[in-house]
């Protein structure tokens, strides 16, 4: 074992992953845990996927990706979210936004770099970052509604700062930045030398107001990485399906990582995504408006219950805070389970500095949201 990477044996299972296991000894309970939408992938895309068995389309494809698919990766997220990249230079198809995120990181990234994580976090990033043998340095957006700012951003700047990670809509917050807000960061970031992953798979999860992309201000598309992927706008964690966009410089160094980890995204998937990009346009809208009602009544719910929650714009998560029940959010979540059978993932699961507080994933049908929210407040009540 000491002759393994000392690096990897260091990395830890995601607390999610941990916390899922755990509750599948719970056959009874409600589960609030798990970033997958409940709906199925949209009929279309999955005959789309069996037609292209059937015709034998199981082969290679371009290590980028599908033409065909890159160029209506192209067309749906300009129109979407005016975002203009060429699919021939610019747009890489990887194995879901995991993988995206994986050789983004480390076309970037060299031992000793330092990367702005804004925290609590998603915990994809910082693993990625420490393969890569530079430091997650993280900025408390607590105070600041789950949010970094201008002044929070500068204050963690030095010289061997490299890159900052960006999600709008935010897991596990639900948080997401407005154009004044993105425009004040811009402002932030013009003077730097700084990268920007953005994380937007959640962008069409984006109850409030149209997404917007911070790649497409002045001065930003140069050093932004774009991260997309079809897991949550069409249903279809399973297929692994994301997309980069980065400027071609940027790009020709990530299609050697991709090239060498995994040749090429699965052919059947990429047919699935060709139709979901072709004719899904308007997909994610229901699950939006689903998403959008039962956040409103986790708010409202857990706020009637006397908990603190900052209001989520988007994606399916709420994060409300529970330190006032005294228990660690192990200890708050292990009793949930057990007295309430209701399972919720533990704050710390996102880094210490989700520590007070438990996520809970409101993509499930909106009866079962109640009965679980019910047992929540008749647990809390009881505390
Ligand atoms: N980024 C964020 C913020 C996520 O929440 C997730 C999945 O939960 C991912 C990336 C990874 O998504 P994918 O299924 O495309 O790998």
């Amino acid at each position: 074992m000491s002759k393994l990477n000392p690096i990897t044996r260091e990395l830890q299972i995601s607390g999610i992953r941990k916390f899922t296991d755990l509750v599948a000894n719970y056959p009874e309970a409600i589960s609030l845990t798990i970033g997958q939408p409940h709906w199925p992938t949209p009929e279309h895309v999955r005959r789309a996927a069996a037609v292209a068995i059937e015709d034998g389309r199981t082969t290679y494809t371009p290590n980028r990706g599908l033409p065909a698919l890159r160029q209506a990766v192209a067309t749906y997220y300009s129109d979407k979210f005016q975002l203009e990249y060429q699919p021939e230079t610019e747009i890489l198809v990887t194995a879901g936004a995991t993988h995206a995120l994986d050789i983004s990181l480390r076309t970037l990234l060299q031992p000793g770099d330092e990367v702005l994580i804004p925290g609590p976090a998603y915990p994809g990033y910082e693993p990625v970052v420490r393969l890569a043998g530079a430091n997650p340095v993280s900025i408390d957006t607590r105070k600041d509604g789950f949010k970094v700012t201008p002044a929070s951003l500068k204050a963690h700047v030095n010289e061997r700062t490299k890159a900052i990670v960006l999600a709008s809509p935010a897991n596990p917050t639900g948080v997401a930045y407005t154009r004044e807000e993105l425009s004040e960061l811009a402002g932030a970031l013009r003077p730097t030398n700084l990268y920007v992953i953005l994380d937007e798979i959640y962008s069409e999860l984006h109850f409030a107001e149209q997404h917007v992309s911070l790649a497409t201000f002045p001065d930003m598309r140069h050093r932004c990485i774009v991260i997309h992927g079809l897991s949550k706008s069409h249903s279809m964690t399973g297929w692994r399906i994301g997309f980069t966009f980065a400027p071609a410089e940027i790009t020709a160094e990530m299609v050697k990582l991709l090239q060498y980890s995994i040749t090429c995204a699965s052919s059947i998937s990429q047919y699935a995504a060709l139709a979901a990009m072709e004719e899904g346009r308007h997909d994610a809208k229901p699950m939006r408006e689903q998403y959008r009602q039962n956040r409103d009544m986790v708010v409202a719910s857990l706020r009637r219950m006397g908990l603190q929650i900052v209001e989520p714009q988007g994606a399916f998560y709420a994060f409300p805070d529970i330190s006032a029940s005294g228990k660690s959010s192990q200890q708050f979540a292990r009793d949930l389970l057990q007295e309430a059978n209701v399972a919720v993932i533990p704050g710390d699961a996102f880094g210490v500095l989700g520590e007070g507080y438990v996520r809970l994933s409101y993509a499930c049908e909106p009866d079962k949201l109640r009965e679980a929210l019910e047992r929540i407040g008749h647990f809390v009540e009881a505390l």
